[in-house]
């Protein structure tokens, strides 16, 4: 099991967590998984709530452990519910490239990959398939993660007839798999808020050079435009990350060229190469390939060749296009299929869904707080059943608070949260009956008595947040003249 990777602007590799589980345990591993991030992760800056931050933070042995730790212990608990699976004997060694071509099904059906270059397809076109894939009696498509697509459920005596009707509407489906080069590209500033550069454009410009390399077959590049890499271009043959850099004390579109990464077998990171201006990128482009094509020795992955070259040897392949970076060279403060001079992102986020997740979360929280004190209770760990009905009672308490507008801090003491309650809720005796019968009968039953009168405080503690959650705001608390100067529409519904 490895876990704790990710890419982005930061990337890291996995770190293996257990060398072997049987298929029962899975759900175990991920319950263990997400407790740690939950416990540990960053509650203040979202874009460090991501398990790969406990990696780096605790480092992978000492994270290796908590994991270890927390999963025997999820162990002892009732588990969930499994499903068991379907196992089969492997007939052959793992696919060394996405699926491609005619892939044989396991249930003795057929499926076909079509190539939709870039994975972009109009509408019109999608309706062709889905008539050509229907009258050959598919049972769907599905989305691989180099953007082709998989046509499904195909009798394997007349998938040839289904290839051949493919490539007459125009989309490539390969005669093996990993015969065409793949370029992968985000859409970038084409419709991406936040994106950095035109990676889509980009991509469009380099296609026919891609698939038109001999040097390496399966040749991957990918293009994200932006750190946040969701072309994956750390793990590449070739990846291009877009960047914004100035020229001359003007910003222009930038890409920042990585080597040798490894989304398969190795799992590696790509090596960080030079940055070049977008618009210099596609010859940046045929310089690298160049480079390989030429300077590999031995049969040399991408990865050994440019290990091999360094960081000093990488920038001088692209030493020939330094002489066009200058500020009077105009076409490069333009984007690639961009009439307008670049300017950077406004700064905009993406995640608009941002408060509707965190009030989802907190309630999926609650919810599992009171689970898990059921399976420890009925494992006879009352010790641990308490610490789940305390966690339960805060992330119930935590809706009450962001619905009061005053979602205060994680670190923030039990007395200060249950007192933030009483005065915002002061007037509503449902939470506040609830949440006096909760405590009263937590310390009876942390004192030794019986914990069931405890477990179902907790249960009425958690339904009472989410009914108050679901209750909507009277209109009388938008009254205009309610509005003080110092007031805000929490205010209101505070009062209200
Ligand atoms: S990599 Fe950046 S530009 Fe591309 S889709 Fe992701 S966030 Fe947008």
């Amino acid at each position: 099991m490895f876990a704790g990777g990710g890419t982005g602007g930061i990337p890291v590799s996995a770190v293996e967590v257990a060398d072997f589980v049987v298929e029962e345990q899975l759900p175990a591993v991920v319950e263990a998984l997400v407790r740690i991030h939950q416990r540990y992760s960053s509650r203040k800056n979202r874009n460090k709530a991501r398990i790969k931050f406990l990696v780096k933070r605790f480092g992978a042995e000492k994270f290796r452990a908590l994991f270890q730790e927390e999963f025997a212990r999820t162990l002892e608990l009732p588990q969930r519910p499994w499903e068991p699976l379907e196992w089969r004997q492997p007939t052959e060694a793992p696919e060394p490239v996405s699926p491609g071509g005619v892939v044989a099904q396991h249930d003795g059906k057929a499926c076909v990959i079509v190539n939709p270059p870039l994975g972009l397809l109009t509408s019109d076109e999608f309706e062709a398939l889905a008539d050509l894939a229907e009258g050959h009696g598919a049972d769907g498509f599905r989305v691989t993660r180099d953007q082709n697509l998989a046509i499904t459920g195909l009798d394997p005596e007349t998938v040839g007839e289904v290839v051949g009707e493919v490539r007459k509407l125009g989309f490539g489906v390969e005669d093996e798999p990993g015969d065409v080069a793949n370029v992968v590209v985000c859409p970038g500033t084409t419709t991406c808020g936040i994106g950095i550069t035109n990676s889509q454009n980009f991509g469009r410009e380099i296609l026919d050079q891609v698939q038109g390399y001999a040097a390496k077959p399966n040749l991957t590049v990918n293009v994200s435009g932006c750190q946040n890499g969701c072309g994956l271009h750390h793990v590449a043959d070739f990846g291009f990350r877009g960047m914004g850099k100035k020229i001359g004390g003007k910003n222009a579109p930038h890409y920042q060229i990585y080597f040798g990464g490894d989304a398969r077998e190795n799992g590696q990171i790509g090596l960080t190469g030079p940055i070049v201006p977008a618009r210099l990128a596609k010859t940046a482009l045929d310089l690298v390939l160049d480079g390989y094509a030429t300077g590999k020795v031995n049969g040399e992955t991408v990865r050994q060749w440019a290990l091999r070259l360094g960081k000093e040897g990488l920038k001088d392949l692209v030493k020939p296009i330094a002489g066009e970076i200058d500020a009077d060279n105009e076409g490069l403060f333009f984007d690639f299929g961009e009439d307008w001079v670049y300017s950077p992102p406004s700064g905009r986020t993406a995640e608009c869904a941002a408060g509707f997740e965190d009030d989802d979360l907190m309630r999926d929280l609650a919810d599992d707080g009171l689970i898990n004190m059921d399976r420890a209770l009925v494992a006879g760990r009352n010790d641990r059943a308490f610490v789940f009905a305390r966690e339960g009672f805060r992330y119930a308490a935590q809706r009450l608070r962001i619905r009061a507008g005053l979602p205060g801090e994680d670190e923030d003491s039990e007395e200060l949260v249950i007192s933030t309650i009483r005065g915002a809720d002061q007037d509503d005796t449902e939470v506040i009956d609830a949440l006096d019968g909760y405590l009263e009968t937590r310390v009876a039953a942390e004192a030794g008595g019986d914990p069931a009168p405890y477990r179902e405080a907790l249960a009425l503690w958690v339904d009472t947040a989410a009914e108050m959650m679901a209750r909507p705001v009277t209109v009388e608390a938008f009254d205009p003249a309610a509005f003080g100067k110092d007031g805000g529409v929490m205010d209101l519904i505070r009062g209200g």
